[in-house]
């Protein structure tokens, strides 16, 4: 009775059209939902986004749950995410895909969900890393673990809206590091960004996980946009 006084008061609206909510509906309507454009990805080991590795990183898997376009309903979603404060929609949506990979037969194939960390400063700008809530959620969804702690970023060189391609004097081994080496040595981690562009940003950050003797990387994005 009383979150029914509250939604008088503040009403509930989806976060892509502003329609109202139903009760049983968080932040996004249904409708919106199954309007989201899927990649399918998950579902073809030779996709779009893995070329986009090829020759770059080798990887296992790399799958997208959506993809960005931009002024379209994916582009809002991010940035409710990643400037209004919603952390609340990462781990939603990373639950919905972690759901649906657990239909393939991916959830067996990966040890340790890791998102890409964010520079301490940026961290605290924020408040929360919007990395960590899709894996949070994506890594429920899958029914394994996930860490925010064992990778770091020591410097806060690509910006998040700029993601250029890393130039070829920067020491791009530098930017990311590996805390606790024997949490990932012989693992296959699933490395989590939220939007995949260049893939710059994943690339340096499977770096140290190499080097540190991870079995076998995987990526995993929320968006993937092709320009
Ligand atoms: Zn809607």
């Amino acid at each position: 009775m009383f979150s029914d006084f509250i939604d008088m008061l503040f009403p509930r609206t989806c976060l892509t059209c502003r329609s109202l909510l139903e009760k049983n509906e968080e932040l996004i309507c249904t409708h919106c939902r199954y309007e989201l454009p899927q990649t399918n990805f998950h579902l073809q080991a030779d996709n779009d986004l893995a070329r986009k590795f090829w020759g770059r990183v080798p990887l296992k898997y790399a799958f997208a749950y959506l993809r960005f376009v931009k002024t379209g309903k994916v582009q809002m979603l991010l940035h409710h995410l990643k400037y209004y404060g919603k952390e609340e929609i990462g781990e939603m949506l990373g639950r919905w895909y972690g759901n649906e990979l657990k239909k393939s037969e991916l959830a067996q194939e990966f040890d340790l969900v890791l998102p890409v960390p964010l520079h301490p400063s940026k961290l605290k700008k924020r408040g929360y890393n919007q990395c960590d809530s899709i894996a949070k959620g994506l890594a429920e969804g899958l029914g394994i673990a996930w860490d925010s702690q064992l990778l770091v970023r020591n410097k806060a060189t690509m910006s998040q809206t700029r993601k250029d391609r890393i130039e070829r004097w920067e020491n791009v081994e530098d930017i990311f590091s590996v805390l606790q080496l024997e949490k990932v040595r012989d693992k296959h981690i699933l490395l989590i960004d939220d939007v995949i562009t260049t893939g710059a940003t994943l690339e340096a950050c499977s770096l140290p996980l190499q080097n540190v003797g991870c079995k076998s990387l995987s990526i995993a994005g929320l968006a993937v946009g092709f320009s």
